[in-house]
């Protein structure tokens, strides 16, 4: 008989059976409830068989995601081809945060990670409402940047890097990184902004931890 005591186990057998995946539990003196027949797959009983190094523990990680569209114009203005004409896109945006799920009774954000609504006003403020119905401009495009200052109270924004799906990514995470505080003490934290250029063609900025 195994005893793991106060240890949390989450895991995925590597022996025989390649599947069962141990909910937390307080000690393994015996099987789950419900576990016991996958268990009796890795070929011997729990009491038995039960080996800690068959199981390799991994750490779950909650993730939401709200997704907002947007219109903008762009150039790149190497392009070989096609995209150094200026053009626009119908973009789209996702906002992937990770989390753990807030516990906190009888609080509104209870069993939720962030407030979907939360979610999309921030990323509205910081990006959406800032990028829609511009033009994004690379800051050293300057033929089409003159351009754009002779008209008046036209929406314009100046990018420190070419507007590709892969900057405009970046971008738009590192304006929405510090937006989104852990104010549950969930470790909300931003984990990735997708950016759709089009339907077929996105990019992601992910972080690594
Ligand atoms: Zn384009």
């Amino acid at each position: 008989m195994v005893h793991l005591s106060q240890v949390a186990v989450r895991g995925v057998c590597q022996g025989v059976c390649g599947a069962l995946d141990i909910a937390p539990i307080p000690h393994l003196a015996s099987p789950l409830k419900g576990e016991e027949s996958k268990l009796r797959r890795c070929s011997v009983t729990w009491a038995s068989s039960y080996n800690p190094r068959h199981f390799q523990p991994h750490t779950i990680v909650m993730h939401i995601t709200r997704r907002l569209e947007f219109d903008a114009g762009h150039r790149i203005p190497n392009h070989n081809s096609q995209c150094k004409h200026m053009h626009g896109h119908r973009y789209a945006i996702e906002v992937t945060l990770s989390g753990d799920v807030i516990a906190t009774e009888g609080d509104s954000a209870q069993g939720m990670v962030m407030d979907f609504s939360d979610v999309k006003r921030i990323a509205n403020e910081r990006v959406v409402q800032v990028w829609d119905h511009a033009f994004l401009v690379y800051r050293d495009d300057t033929v089409v940047l003159d351009f754009l200052q002779t008209m008046p109270n036209h929406k314009t924004v100046v990018l420190d890097v070419i507007p590709t799906a892969e900057n405009l990514a970046q971008v738009a995470f590192d304006l929405l990184n510090d937006a989104y505080r852990d104010t549950y003490g969930n470790h909300l934290k931003l984990a990735r902004v997708r950016l759709y250029e089009t339907p077929n063609n996105w990019a992601d900025y992910s972080r690594a931890d």
